[in-house]
């Protein structure tokens, strides 16, 4: 990607001008000039967004955006003209931009962002265990003391820095905009078990964000001879093996025995180096909040991923809807730091509300700490606090209200109480229901009263940091009052996120597929009461179950027992036909009942 690479439109050869490039309109599109830039086009691509302008990596830009790029990126258009030689209709320019000395001394090599990506049980979490166990550094390895959504990894040919949030809200915050935090994406699929929902929404994924992506086989000890067939899988999908004259690299791996890791980090620094990944350090710091909590005594913090700049305690920020001053940078080992640069994971203490992951956030001059503009979207329950606007959907359908958890919450302290039942209020945003309703929430150890009052409102307890009293536990077990406890936020609400998963599969749908009218009883000794029908709309099925309704009011309801059409076991009768069938539980019919037949369904 150096400058000679580009033609220069006036020379009508390669450009000799050291520092100096040309572009012109009918090569402006937006992957062209990231190019030039010497940045992603996923980094430009969030840039124009927060311009308020949405663009695709093909897409041609506009003349005026295309020159404040150039300038925000810390380049200069050196000269801009008509260019006659070309289809003048189509008011070609030629723009030539200067490097200027000084930003191209601040570009500076940055660590690749790579995360990984695929369907839930694959191996993720245990890819990215054995990743930050075997590759972080010594000094820091029984250091970490902190979990910070990401962790630096040293290897042969240089750093990375791993998304540590598998399936976490960064993620599909971010993805619900169709950016990345990532620059490489890791695609991870269990050998034994192929491609799967999540394995096709995350390539969609990788296709929309257009990042290059490394495709790692796991579990490759359990399932050595399915690589062939995974691979075809992959091709039907778009994404052709290398070996089979594609361009996919895929490494078969296995997050247990650590085999081939070593060669998959290989892959994934050749993906980094042709990236050539820069950013100017010198300028103020911009990135990503990854996670944000409420720390005991330290009010909210977050966890920031700089993209470009360097972040300085005292720093003025502004981030999703909440804006702050940064009053204490710690990394992951949980050292205090007075200033981090960019891909460095640090956890901030500052905010005046509580970011969203996946907000960016942005350092700005006190002047525009001052405007900034604050939602006045509030929380239902902590009127202080600010949701920013850009909670995402999640990555799994939250549509059926119908599911509501009753929560007690106890926890140690005020602050951290305050925090859960913001995480619960996030954790419903993102449902897009009030799945969980926090009936009580309050301060000290689960007591006894706790449970009972827990099992009157049929609630669950949740805890966080705190003790069960000895009497509390034994109640709670012949009471069968479910109590859980936690010490880190995020576990407590990926606990419930995976309570409301299983419920929503458990969950039994209803779907109306016919209407019946009542035409003859017959009173069979020993059998029950046989309903003779005519199927008015749709079908009724052996499976069905029905609603009996007598004078619109439903009298009645329950699975079929049997179904018979001239006094033969069917299994469907269709509309227009007639046909019998006794109901499960129910006797009392009359000529002239409607009923409404259902097919239930389990949800997956
Ligand atoms: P995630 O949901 O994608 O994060 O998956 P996990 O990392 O939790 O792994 C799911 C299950 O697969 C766990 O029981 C792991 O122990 C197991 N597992 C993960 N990687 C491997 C592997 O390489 N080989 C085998 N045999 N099991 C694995």
């Amino acid at each position: 990607k150096s400058a000679s690479n580009i033609k220069d439109k006036d020379s009508g050869s390669s450009s000799s001008l050291k520092n100096s490039k040309a572009i012109k309109s009918e090569a402006t599109s937006l992957e062209k000039l990231a190019n030039l830039l010497q940045i992603h086009s996923s980094e430009l691509i969030v840039h124009l967004l927060k311009q308020g302008v949405v663009c695709s990596k093909n897409q041609i830009l506009k003349e005026a955006i295309v020159s404040e790029t150039i300038k925000h990126f810390g380049f200069e258009v050196e000269s801009i003209k008509k260019d006659n030689n070309t289809d003048s209709s189509q008011d070609r320019v030629v723009r030539k931009i200067k490097l200027s000395e000084n930003s191209s001394k601040n570009l500076q090599p940055r660590d690749p962002v790579v995360a990984v990506v695929g369907h839930v049980d694959h191996g993720k979490t245990s890819l990215l265990d054995f990743i930050r166990k075997t590759k972080v550094a010594e000094k820091e390895a029984g250091g970490i003391t902190q979990h910070l959504g990401a962790y630096k990894v040293n290897t042969k040919s240089g750093n990375m820095v791993f998304l540590d949030t598998p399936g976490h809200e960064v993620f599909s915050a971010i993805r619900a905009r169709g950016l990345s935090v990532a620059d490489i994406v890791i695609l991870l699929i269990a050998a034994d078990d192929g491609v799967k929902p999540q394995t096709i929404e995350a390539i969609e994924y990788i296709k929309k964000i257009e990042a290059p992506v490394v495709v790692a086989v796991n579990k490759i000890d359990k399932a050595p001879d399915r690589l062939d067939d995974i691979k075809t899988q992959l091709s039907q999908y778009g994404i052709m093996p290398e070996d089979w004259g594609g361009d996919a690299i895929i490494v078969p791996i296995s997050a247990k025995t650590g085999k081939n890791i070593d060669e998959l980090l290989d892959m994934v620094n050749l993906q980094a180096e042709m990236l050539e990944l820069k950013a100017n350090k010198n300028i103020p710091a911009e990135g990503y909040v990854l996670e944000s909590n409420m720390k005991k005594g330290r009010g909210v913090v977050a966890t920031f991923l700089g993209q470009q700049g360097t972040l300085n305690v005292g720093d003025y920020f502004l981030c999703g809807n909440v804006k702050g001053r940064v009053t204490s940078l710690l990394s992951s080992s949980g050292k205090k730091l007075s200033k981090a640069s960019v891909s460095e994971p640090v956890l901030i203490s500052g905010f005046d509300g509580m970011p969203s992951a996946g907000d960016r956030l942005k350092i700005v001059s006190f002047a525009e700490y001052k405007k900034g503009e604050k939602s006045k979207a509030k929380s239902p329950i902590f009127g202080k606090f600010n949701f920013s606007e850009s909670v995402a959907t999640n990555d799994f359908e939250y549509k059926n209200p119908e599911i509501t958890f009753n929560l007690l919450v106890k926890a140690d302290t005020d602050s951290s109480r305050e925090a859960v039942c913001l995480s619960i209020e996030k954790l419903n945003k993102n449902i897009g229901s009030s799945v969980f309703k926090i009936i009580s929430s309050g301060v000290g150890n689960i007591t006894e009263g706790d449970i009972s009052f827990a099992d009157s409102i049929k609630a669950q307890i949740y805890g966080f940091g705190v003790k069960e009293d000895s009497q509390a536990k034994d109640i709670a077990k012949t009471k069968k009052v479910t109590v859980k406890n936690f010490n880190i936020i995020y576990k407590l609400s990926e606990d419930l996120e995976s309570l409301y998963k299983e419920n929503k599969k458990k969950q039994i749908i209803k779907e109306k597929v016919g209407s019946i009218l009542i035409k003859k009883i017959f009173n069979i000794k020993g059998t029950g009461v046989i309903a003779g029908f005519v199927v008015q709309n749709g079908y009724v099925a052996r499976e069905s179950s029905v609603m009996i309704y007598r004078d619109k009011t439903c009298i009645g309801e329950g699975p079929l027992k049997s179904l018979q059409s001239d006094k033969k076991t069917v299994p469907k009768i269709l509309s227009g036909r007639e046909g019998a069938f006794l109901v499960d539980n129910f006797n009392d019919w009359a000529v002239g009942d409607q009923v409404e037949v259902y097919s239930i369904k389990k949800q997956q």
